[in-house]
């Protein structure tokens, strides 16, 4: 069995949202975007009296070399969700619409 090297970016160019922070990984990145952000402890959880804790998400974009998929990583601590692009304009959407309704209230 032979193995396959990773596709090399430097052979597929970086797209104009690359953060250009890789050498030859096989993939191309946008640059972080870190965002405060408050979670719910889980129950039980001794949070000394707290319910919630302060922690901070990191979003960026993702592309394989030699891909035309792109994917949007959403990162708290150990956890991370890969959602295509497209799931992520839906997420966008349905975020927007979730916060019109409870702005309203
Ligand atoms: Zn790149």
């Amino acid at each position: 069995m032979t193995d396959v090297p990773a596709p090399s970016p430097s052979s597929d160019p970086c797209p104009e949202w690359c953060c250009g922070d890789h050498d030859e990984e096989g993939y191309h990145q946008s640059c972080f975007e870190i965002l405060p952000a408050v979670v719910p402890l889980p129950p039980g959880c001794d949070g000394e009296g707290r319910s919630e804790e302060a922690t901070e998400l990191s979003v960026a974009a993702y592309r394989y070399s030699h891909s035309s998929a792109v994917w949007v990583a959403i990162t708290e601590g150990r956890q991370t969700l890969d959602v295509s692009l497209e799931s992520a304009r839906r997420l966008h959407a349905c975020l927007a619409r979730l916060l019109e309704q409870l702005e309203r209230v």
